[in-house]
């Protein structure tokens, strides 16, 4: 950065704002989390000059004999961390990565049974507002009102009124497991294929917290920036099978150039994912996110399905007379950062909400464990109680702040 700062201060300005607010603030998003230096050192190598259009092997530009080292190491990893007999490592987003599975097997026009977005599902698996919506015709599962679980029966019945050709699983704001046997023996009876979105999840797979999805879906999609804890990217895993429809999906379908940098940071990522602290660190974001479920239910907050099987809680703040919004505002000015989240069945724009999403891959990353938990919700319950006194939230700050400052960004 001091380097930097003779170069381009504006800029240097910029980063050095961001380092300090993610070192003074909790972060709760649940989709974010801090790689390692090696992950951020490799992102920021040469390997960026480089052009290597194709695949290792069969690139359209010479010189890529060590890129190729690269990129197989990133594939190597990635297929042996989830048993898969096909990787791609090249999309540049989790977005990318499912529009390249679609590519593989839709046409416009063709039908896809995804999850609601306001039940937790992604953009992408068919939101109005995303490409996914506006060339597919979409249905939409969601979950149980009683339990806020998926909705399984709904599902089949759905699958069988509509025969889609793709069904989605996977979520962006679903604190439970996801049965994906059941969603591979629907899809089977009506001849679809089944895609699994695992972005939020990929961790805990990785770790074997969570059930593989890889034995039941044709394709697994995933980025490799959340619970994965790699670079900013994207992937596909899938068997061989499919193997050729899905890189020419990627390249020359959809992208041009491969992030080399980002793909080889994507192999010190799955590097480290095959250790056995990646495990430990794993099994503590979810031991954090189950502590913090209950001090929340203890202080009487409505937790969507009542709690959590992975790293995330989705807060339903209706009993507290406070929206999504509000929270969210009252929370950072706190020094604690969340987003606003629909709940199931919700009543208020996406811009103000009813809920909040909160996750501890980020803050269990910085070396937290469940009695920095119990600090963390007392914070979470001060903020949003004293949402309109900007006295108190800025005391709570003053704490937040000192109590992060403990706490290195990358821990592990
Ligand atoms: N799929 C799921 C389930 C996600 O939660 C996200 C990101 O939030 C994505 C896909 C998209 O990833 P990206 O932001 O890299 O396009």
């Amino acid at each position: 950065l001091e380097f930097l700062q003779k170069h381009d201060p504006d800029l240097a300005k910029a980063i050095f704002l961001e380092e300090q607010r993610q070192l003074k603030k909790l972060e709760l998003i649940a989709s974010e989390n801090f790689a390692s230096p090696a992950v951020r050192l490799t992102m920021s190598s040469v390997l960026t000059h480089k052009y290597a259009e194709g695949y290792p092997g069969k690139r359209y530009y010479g010189g890529c004999e060590f890129v190729d080292m690269a990129e197989d190491l990133a594939r190597e990893r990635a297929k042996q961390i989830f048993q898969a007999e096909y990787a791609n490592v090249q999309p540049h987003s989790g977005s990318q990565a499912n529009m390249a599975v679609y590519f593989a097997c839709l046409k416009p026009g063709d039908t896809i049974l995804g999850m609601d977005l306001s039940h937790g599902g992604h953009l992408t698996h068919g939101s109005p507002v995303n490409f996914s919506g506006k060339l597919y015709k979409v249905v939409f599962y969601g979950v149980n009102k009683d339990t806020e679980t998926i909705d399984y029966a709904q599902v089949e019945k759905l699958a069988q009124e509509h025969k889609p050709k793709v069904i989605v699983a996977g979520a962006s704001a679903y604190p439970r497991e996801i049965d994906f046997a059941k969603f591979r023996a629907i899809a089977d009876s009506v001849g679809a294929k089944l895609m699994v979105d695992m972005a939020h999840i990929a961790g805990l797979i990785a770790a074997d917290l969570h059930p593989s999805p890889i034995p039941y879906a044709h394709f697994t999609t995933t980025t490799t920036h959340k619970t994965l804890r790699g670079p900013r990217g994207g992937m596909i895993l899938s068997s061989e099978e499919f193997g050729k429809t899905l890189n020419s999906q990627i390249f020359p379908g959809i992208q041009g150039g491969p992030l080399m940098h980002v793909i080889a940071a994507k192999a010190v990522a799955f590097g480290e994912a095959l250790k056995p602290e990646f495990k430990e660190y794993q099994k503590l974001v979810i031991k954090n996110a189950q502590k913090m479920a209950e001090e929340l239910k203890n202080a009487g907050f409505n937790l969507v399905s009542d709690g959590t099987d992975n790293h995330l809680i989705l807060i339903n703040l209706t009993n507290k007379n406070v929206t999504g919004k509000e929270a969210e505002e009252a929370l950072d000015k706190a020094g604690i950062t969340v987003n606003k989240n629909t709940v199931p069945f919700e009543t208020k724009s996406p811009f103000v909400t009813s809920g909040i999403r909160v996750g501890t891959p980020a803050i269990t990353t910085r070396g937290m464990q469940p009695k920095d938990i119990e600090k963390i919700v007392k914070w979470i319950v001060a903020a949003i109680e004293s949402k309109d006194n900007e006295t108190q939230l800025s005391e709570i700050r003053k704490e937040v702040e000192k109590f992060a400052s403990q706490f290195p960004l990358f821990a592990w």
